[in-house]
């Protein structure tokens, strides 16, 4: 069975000293299980978070340059997320590919970049509602989700996480969410083979407490991303004791 994966998206939220008293209050309330819990956190707060969670709890950065090193002045080099703790490197988040123009390309680039230094990329591919409303999400996805993993390797975890869903309270089906995640694991077999069996697919989008198990319990959708209802440390209880 492949280990379901809940992955903690905080976006631009809390400070070093937050962060924490969350890792803190985490400590004392959560109760190990199966799941594995990783915490995407701001760069500045993985520091702090690598000295206070609980044993077990993966730490991950929201974005991560597609350089090595060098001249790219506010860039976070994956080397750098690594010697802090870091496991994973969400990229290609449609916050980002939206106010920050990044392209299919630039994400392949950073997912590679990320893979040569060690670093589990989460890369996110999902349709706007636009697209939903054509009912061109399934061909949509699959583009984008061929663009950004041109060069990478199976060491990936996929998040499909549908625009129209994130932050806005509307949570795609469950149905909805496992036609996509079945579709990227058919394509995920034809690019490695046998290794996309051991890949994770998550979904986001207005995951919470009381939604979790029942996205969770389709048979191609191995955990979720999950913004708004990862600030809070129980909330953070319910949904991993959910799974
Ligand atoms: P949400 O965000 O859970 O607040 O919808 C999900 C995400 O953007 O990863």
């Amino acid at each position: 069975m492949t280990q379901n994966l809940l992955a903690l998206n905080w976006k631009m939220n809390k400070t070093p000293a937050e962060a924490r008293a969350w890792a803190e209050e985490l400590r004392e309330k959560l109760t190990a299980n199966d799941t594995e819990l990783a915490v995407m956190a701001p760069a500045v707060a993985l520091a702090s978070l690598a000295a206070h969670l609980p044993p077990g709890v993966a730490l991950g950065a929201q974005d991560v340059s597609a350089h090595e090193s060098g001249a790219y002045t506010g860039e976070t080099s994956a080397a750098m997320l690594v010697d802090v703790g870091a496991k994973y490197a969400v990229v290609g988040h449609s916050e980002r590919r939206e106010y920050h123009h990044e392209t299919d390309a630039d994400v392949a680039a950073k997912a590679k970049q990320a893979q040569a230094n060690g670093l589990i990329p989460i890369v996110c591919v999902g349709e706007g509602l636009n697209v939903r409303e054509q009912g061109e999400q399934v061909a949509y996805t699959l583009g984008q989700l061929e663009g950004s993993l041109v060069g990478v390797g199976p060491e990936v975890v996929i998040a499909y996480e549908p625009v129209w869903a994130i932050g806005t309270g509307k949570t795609a089906t469950a149905d909805d969410a496992e036609e996509l995640a079945a579709a990227i694991r058919d394509a995920l077999i034809e690019r490695y083979g046998s290794d996309a069996d051991g890949i994770r697919i998550l979904y986001g989008g207005s995951v919470k407490p009381d939604n979790i198990a029942t996205l969770c319990a389709k048979p191609n959708v191995n955990g979720a991303l999950v913004g708004g209802a990862s600030l809070k440390v129980p909330d953070v209880i319910g949904m991993n004791d959910a799974l």
